[in-house]
Formats: structure tokens, C-alpha cells, sequence
């Protein structure tokens, strides 16, 4: 156990950022799990990437050990609960089938009383229509597959649409499920 190791602080850490290594998978079978690299046990999904002043390389952790590391019991359990609350949002947008229309060749969805559309352009780049909106490059580049224009599809959703009361809710109502 890397607890033990000598040369490693235990405490004095800061919790510079947390990731979902599983943001693009919707099928929880194909997700490869990392292992915390701080006790080497906690199978981890949501990744807290931590610094310390007097040690050259990041650690990449679980949340337990984010917590004792950086003595912090508040923020990165808040940091993880709100990409896992953001996960739970983007499968149920998945779950909702693209439907085809052959007239228009576009793949439109309703989804919480809205429409989203996209489509292919004339030159092959994808666009996603939302809320008024045809949008055909997404942080500054051109959206190059359905894929692609699936993910922003998402992520145009979100900023426009969700609240944070729908977010939470929705993120509890999942949760009783299981
Ligand atoms: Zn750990």
C-alpha cells in the first residue's frame, strides 16, 4: 500500500482537479476502472488528481484518499458528486433515440419538451440546432462526426436548458432506483 511508502506525504495536498474517465461510455461494462494510486485499492471511476509542493508527480486518486490527502472532507466529495449528477444527466439524454428523417436528412429528438436537431452540412461537418440555434463550430473547431454532434448535442442541452434544481432532482430520482 502506497500509505506506507516512504516518500510520499500523507497530508498537504490540494485536489487540483477531478475527471470521469467514463464521460464517453454509456455501457458501464466497458468502462476501465482506474486504480487509486494512494492505497492502491479504490477501483475508481472519478479520478481526483491531486498536487503536493514537495512531490514531483501528480497522483491520480480516489475520493477517500483525496479526502485524507488533502484533509478536505467538503470539496472533493462536492467536485465528484456534481460530474456523477452530469453523467446521470447524459445518459438519460442518450437513452433517448435519434429519430431519421429521410425528407429533411436531419435526426431530431425531443427531450424535456424541447427539440435538437443535427444534421450533416454540405461539406461533410456536422451542425447541432437547438433553442433558435445552428450551431456549426463548437470551441472553435467544426463538428467532423454524428458522434461528435451527439456529445455537443448534450452539452448545448445543458447550457441552455437544465436549471440546477433539475439537475439535483433528477440526480436523486436516479438514485432511488437502485
Ligand atoms: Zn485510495
Amino acid at each position: 500500500m502506497e500509505w506506507n511508502k516512504a516518500g510520499i506525504p500523507h497530508k498537504g495536498w490540494s485536489c487540483v482537479d477531478v475527471e470521469d474517465i467514463a464521460e464517453y461510455f454509456d455501457d458501464a461494462e466497458e468502462i476501465e476502472y482506474e486504480q487509486c494510486e494512494m492505497c492502491g485499492r479504490e477501483r475508481i471511476r472519478f479520478v481526483h488528481i491531486m498536487r503536493h509542493p514537495d512531490y514531483p508527480d501528480e497522483l491520480r486518486v480516489g475520493c477517500v484518499c483525496a479526502e485524507k490527502m488533502s484533509d478536505d472532507y467538503v470539496n472533493p466529495r462536492r467536485a465528484e458528486d456534481t460530474l456523477k449528477k452530469r453523467a446521470v444527466r447524459r445518459k438519460n439524454f442518450n437513452r433517448k433515440e435519434w429519430s431519421y428523417n429521410p425528407a429533411k436528412n436531419t435526426y431530431s429528438k425531443k427531450y424535456k419538451g424541447e427539440y435538437i436537431t443535427i444534421m450533416q452540412g454540405r461539406y461533410g461537418n456536422w451542425g447541432v440546432f437547438f433553442a433558435g440555434k445552428r450551431i456549426w463550430d463548437y470551441d472553435g473547431s467544426k463538428i467532423r462526426s454524428m458522434e461528435e454532434a451527439e456529445r455537443i448535442a448534450f452539452e448545448v442541452f445543458e447550457q441552455y436548458h437544465t436549471t440546477q434544481e433539475e439537475r439535483e432532482l433528477q440526480f436523486w430520482l436516479e438514485q432511488r432506483r437502485f
